[in-house]
């Protein structure tokens, strides 16, 4: 009976959960008005290096997402600034990390730790939340060679994103950061199990002759394809577009031409 009860509980949180994220996506995805993009830094290892590298950085290392993402909302015909984001500098608390396996269970598990981890931040500030919460976990480069991955909750409005601190690195934490922002809004993965971008959609010229090498890469894709098998890193994000079928998922009223 106990068990029954449990399993009931569960249920009505996952609910309670879907029915929310639903209403959020219809919320942040109807672009009447820009969305309240806020960022906040913790120190995912610990170190004074992380700790100094936080304590420089200000709003204007989060300004080019601001752009790219208006940038490309311009272009797919939103006619308002789609976002406007705030840097809120250091977390006092730090997010729980995603699981390192697949095992759905826990990745549920920990999404519904990660969203009352963010409840009771929220709670416990004194500010207004934001329509989007984005928090960045920094890690030296000298002591860790690769990041755990960065995960935003489609619908759920938060993102836990694992960065360098490292100014060398800025630009490519950018794009993470852009990518996981993304996702909050509801938009999918564009890239296979060996992280190469899926054709057409993850790519930014799908339809360019020739097709390779792609001078940029689709957001959501990931990776710029300079050949069937092969695929880089973008630097910054001015590498980087927001394809057609990223627009359309996230409501943007897709021109096609
Ligand atoms: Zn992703």
């Amino acid at each position: 009976m106990r068990r029954h009860l449990r399993y009931l509980i569960l249920l009505l949180i996952l609910l309670f959960v879907a029915v929310n994220e639903a209403v959020n996506k219809m919320r942040t995805t109807s672009w009447e008005r820009p969305l309240w993009v806020r960022v906040y830094a913790a120190n995912g290892d610990g170190s004074s290096t992380t700790d100094k590298y936080i304590d420089s950085l200000e709003s204007q290392d989060f300004e080019p997402i601001e752009k790219f993402i208006n940038r490309e909302a311009r272009r797919h015909g939103v006619l308002i600034e789609a976002i406007d984001i705030e840097y809120d500098g250091r977390l006092q608390s730090h997010p729980p990390q995603p699981p390192t396996g697949q095992n759905v269970a826990e990745n549920i598990w920990w999404s519904l730790k990660f969203r009352a981890w963010a409840m009771r931040r929220a709670w416990s500030s004194d500010s207004d939340n934001g329509d989007i919460e984005l928090f960045v976990s920094y890690y030296d480069t000298a002591t860790t060679q690769s990041l755990r991955h960065s995960v935003g909750l489609q619908g759920g409005l938060i993102a836990l994103i694992n960065a360098f601190a490292d100014k060398t690195y800025s630009g490519s934490n950018q794009v993470v950061i852009a990518h996981e922002l993304m996702h909050t809004l509801g938009a999918k993965d564009k890239y296979d199990a060996s992280s190469l971008p899926v054709h057409p959609q993850g790519y930014a010229e799908p339809y360019h002759r020739p097709l390779y090498p792609q001078a940029r890469a689709e957001i959501m894709g990931g990776r710029i394809p300079l050949s069937p098998r092969e695929a880089r890193m973008p630097r910054s994000l001015g590498e980087v577009v927001v394809g057609i079928y990223t627009a359309a998922e996230i409501h943007w009223p897709v021109d096609v031409q």
